[in-house]
């Protein structure tokens, strides 16, 4: 991993600049690039937009790592009121939960609790999607994710393709039948359990994409969800799925809100299921600075944007 890349990482994790970043107009304003706007009503706006070009779309509230048990569950009471926003919409939509912001710092069991009072509300035919966050935090989300789909079967969970260990989770994950969002990885993670080179970790996306599309997974219902903006991985991937003769419609690629909009409408116009991630919610830092080490342009936007002033 870069040092630039490494530097963004250590610091989205910093407290003092997270409580510093939203006075400065110039990290606002680069933020909007990511966010339709800090409220669900933004997040809801943006995906009538999309379901018009045929994107479906999955709904995040911003928030990670709370540490207080009334945090969370009015974390999971907002869940409850957009799943129910989203049901009267009738809008192609799902959300996305992180679960340190369902209290899994504080209590395994507790957050189990709040997973599964979501999954009783999420409709029958949408999935409440699972993130993936550090390293430590990955035995007990896949441990989360395996009880609450004991309990109701439309729950996904994303797995990273960075890390070693994600090619024998996901042979479990298939064998569950599982819906999954395969992802690089966004954190920083040290070389014993994680890939350090990006051309090793996009190989090994392709490997486990590959895996996912499997007639075996096929077979077991697993919905597989390509989670990258990388073109040149889409190309290889759906070039080999057409020739496994794989339909459009059952290839799934998921985006995040701005980037690769070109490509997110290609892809829906082509006929294959495309899907956009929208954040939303004033706790931007942490995930704003992730996007930022995605890309070293975006430092030079928040550039731009910081002598616009
Ligand atoms: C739907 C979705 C859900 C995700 N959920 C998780 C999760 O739960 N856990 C987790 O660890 N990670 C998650 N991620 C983030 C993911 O791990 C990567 O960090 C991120 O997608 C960048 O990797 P990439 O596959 O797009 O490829 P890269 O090789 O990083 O990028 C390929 C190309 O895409 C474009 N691009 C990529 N990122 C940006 C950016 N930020 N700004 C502008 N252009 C960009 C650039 O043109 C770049 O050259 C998610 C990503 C998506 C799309």
């Amino acid at each position: 991993m870069g040092l630039a890349r490494r530097t963004i990482l250590i610091a989205s994790q910093s407290k003092w600049l997270r409580e510093r970043a939203p006075q400065f107009g110039f990290f606002r304003r680069t933020t909007e690039r990511f966010m339709p706007g800090e409220k669900v009503e933004d997040a809801l706006a943006a995906a009538a937009g999309l379901a018009k070009s045929r994107i479906s779309t999955v709904l995040t509230h911003l928030g990670e790592n709370i540490t207080d048990r009334a945090e969370a569950e009015s974390v999971t009471q907002h869940y409850l009121d957009v799943l129910g926003r989203i049901r009267a919409s009738g809008l192609p939509t799902e959300i996305s939960v992180k679960l340190t912001q369902l209290g899994l710092d504080l209590d395994r069991g507790f957050c189990l609790e709040n997973v599964v009072t979501l999954l009783k509300r999420c409709p029958p035919d949408r999935t409440l999607w699972i993130d993936m966050e550090q390293s430590p935090y990955v035995d007990a989300t896949l441990e989360i994710f395996r009880r609450a789909q004991q309990v109701q079967k439309n729950v996904g969970v994303c797995v990273q393709a960075y890390l070693y260990r994600t090619e024998g989770d996901l042979e479990k994950l298939i064998s569950l039948g599982a819906a999954v969002r395969l992802v690089k990885g966004a954190y920083n993670e040290p070389r014993e359990i994680a890939y350090p080179l990006k051309k090793d970790v996009d190989e090994s996306f392709y490997r486990l994409s590959l895996m996912l599309l499997s007639p075996e997974a096929q077979r077991a219902g697993v919905r597989a969800a390509i989670a990258t903006h990388d073109r040149v991985l889409i190309r290889r991937i759906s070039d080999w799925a057409a020739s496994q003769e794989i339909a459009k419609e059952q290839l799934e690629f998921q985006m995040l809100y701005g980037i690769q909009r070109a490509e997110q409408l290609r892809l829906a116009g082509e006929g294959y299921h495309s899907t956009v991630l929208i954040a939303y919610g004033s706790y931007w830092f942490p995930w704003f600075m992730r996007r930022l080490a995605e890309r070293p342009a975006n430092v030079l936007f928040l550039a731009r944007n910081f002598f616009s002033n």
